[in-house]
């Protein structure tokens, strides 16, 4: 995927969020430039499998997704950078095939629909959670 690409996608999510709904044309837009994990993606924000966990005094924040298929599943994931999957490690990091998995893909979803279950936890169980990385 290249820059353009990205660009694109950065634009619809600013649109998203500012409306806090998504439209067809959008839909179709990011379809056309994630396929198959966007699918996933939605399939996860609408079972509201996201949260934010943030910490209170510091507002560092990290996103716990639930897997799409065995709902016990939960992925520790920056929508940006990382995310502790198997498909991050293969598809992202190792072959370069996709540029985010679905649930950095779900967590930017959200985000942009303003639909994550906000949670506020202290700095130290923050930190726990990290070291879990
Ligand atoms: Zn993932």
């Amino acid at each position: 995927m290249n820059s353009i690409s990205l660009l694109v996608a950065e634009t619809i999510w600013n649109q998203m969020e500012s409306t806090h709904s998504v439209s067809d044309d959008q839909l179709s837009i990011l379809h056309t430039l994630f396929g198959k994990n966007l699918e996933r993606a939605t399939r996860i924000v609408d079972q509201k499998g996201v949260k934010k966990i943030s910490a209170e005094t510091t507002g560092r924040s990290i996103f716990q997704i639930v897997g799409e298929s065995r709902r016990k599943e939960e992925y520790l994931c920056f929508p940006e950078h990382y995310c502790g999957c198997y498909s991050f490690f293969y598809d992202v990091v190792n072959r370069g095939e996709q540029i985010y998995c679905k649930h950095q893909l779900a967590a930017r979803l959200a985000v942009s629909l303003g639909t994550c279950d906000d949670v506020k936890v202290s700095d130290e169980q923050l930190a726990q959670l990290l070291a879990k990385l």
